[in-house]
């Protein structure tokens, strides 16, 4: 299939707006990404023609809701490839499953036990792991990374030993664009056979993850970040983990039996998916990921690759201009400072110029501080953005410095 960018463009009704006078040039796909007429319907359409509660209702709205919330979990089993639909459970996002399985996995850790996260991790990566070795006594180890901004596997391999429990590290970096090596960090965790959680936030827009030839035990994502709604993503929860692991909310839809004596717990997927789910946002998830698919994702990281190279190379032509994260594997993302220029300035200017870039830490402290800086301009391309919205983009760059020095 031939990639038609305006085709695609006109897709997404946000890209044909100004702001503050300019064409939008919204490279702040990191954060978000845009939505496409067609995740936009299937929302109207889910509200005005279908809505209801859903898996007790007898009723027609309720078996057609149920149907299409349940087509949309074996849509993402088979876009995954996850062995069983029961293995894909629905979440609030990438956040809420990360903390899900810090949750439930307490009882598989005592005093002196390890996790391993690695140094390029958003805070909602760090904070639920250290909260877990308050509650355990377990301890937590880096993987430390290089200048290049990439994980240093040597040290990887030297912090794995049978104390290790769980590894954690993210697919790709949202502040770098850093790609990890995700195959090798779970061969080499199960060595030792410590499980394995992977960070998928950044990765599922660029990559489609192969979750059974991974051999993952856990992988999070949200909806948001592939074009869908905001508030619901997914955690593949292996089998055999779902099974043993203790339930994380207690309340309607995940029980089986309920007496004031006992109450036994519904099997998977709704063990853990207590309460009324997101159907519509589950639904719309499913949308978006028929979207892409149309798409292709060879298509789609062949054009962002094009945007990336093109997009370095033009910015470093702006005397003073660094790029942070230049690891050869690496997505569309441009992390970036100008010497002597606070990177919020620059920012601030490029909207006025309606260049929407993010600016400050990305939730990713731990890498600024490595690097010594406040924070970064981020400039991240989607699959929408054009090589002229790059010049753009390097023409207001240049503009602000030369306000700003
Ligand atoms: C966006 C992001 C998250 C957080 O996702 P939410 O949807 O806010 O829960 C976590 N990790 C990475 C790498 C991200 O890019």
């Amino acid at each position: 299939m031939s990639f038609n960018i305006q085709k695609i463009r006109n897709d997404f009704p946000i890209l044909s707006r100004k702001v503050n006078g300019y064409p939008l040039v919204y490279l702040d796909n990191a954060a978000t990404l845009q939505k496409p007429q067609l995740v936009i319907d299937a929302i109207v359409d889910y509200y005005s023609n279908y809505n209801a509660n859903i898996h007790r209702g007898v009723h027609t709205l309720s078996q057609e809701a149920t149907d299409a919330y349940e087509a949309a979990r074996q849509k993402i089993q088979k876009h995954f490839n996850a062995k069983e639909s029961h293995e894909i459970l629905f979440t609030p996002g990438t956040t809420y499953g990360i903390n899900l399985v810090a949750h439930v996995f307490t009882s598989e850790l005592k005093k002196g036990d390890e996790i391993i996260v690695s140094a390029m991790e958003h805070h909602s990566n760090i904070v639920p792991w250290q909260m877990l070795c308050e509650r355990t006594g377990a301890i937590l180890k880096v993987i430390p990374m290089n200048e290049e901004g990439a994980l240093i596997f040597s040290e990887y391999e030297k912090l794995l030993s049978e104390k290790t429990k769980l590894v954690f590290v993210n697919h790709i970096s949202n502040a770098l664009g850093t790609i990890n090596p995700i195959a090798k960090i779970i061969e080499y965790a199960h060595k030792v056979n410590a499980a394995v959680l992977i960070d998928g936030a950044q990765s599922c827009s660029h990559i489609k993850p192969n979750f059974q030839e991974l051999d993952v035990d856990f992988y999070v994502t949200s909806a948001h970040k592939m074009c869908g709604p905001t508030g619901i993503g997914i955690l593949y929860m292996k089998e055999e983990w779902g099974n043993k692991l203790p339930p994380y909310q207690g309340g309607g839809e995940m029980i089986d039996q309920v007496t004031f004596e006992k109450t036994t717990y519904a099997g998977l997927p709704f063990k853990f998916e207590a309460g009324t789910p997101n159907i519509c946002g589950g639904i719309a998830f499913g949308a978006a990921i028929d979207y892409l698919n149309n798409i292709g994702f060879d298509a789609i990281v062949a054009h962002e690759d094009e945007l990336l190279e093109y997009a370095t190379k033009k910015l470093l032509e702006i005397e003073g201009l660094r790029i942070y994260g230049t690891g050869p594997d690496k997505t569309s993302v441009v992390s970036f400072n100008i010497e002597g220029i606070h990177p919020y300035d620059i920012g601030t200017i490029l909207d006025k110029l309606g260049v929407a870039v993010r600016t400050g830490h990305h939730c990713a402290q731990p890498i600024m501080d490595f690097y010594k800086i406040p924070g970064t301009v981020r400039a991240s391309f989607a699959f929408y953005n054009t090589l002229e919205e790059v010049d753009i983009l390097v023409e207001a760059v240049k503009k602000a410095k030369m306000m700003l020095s």
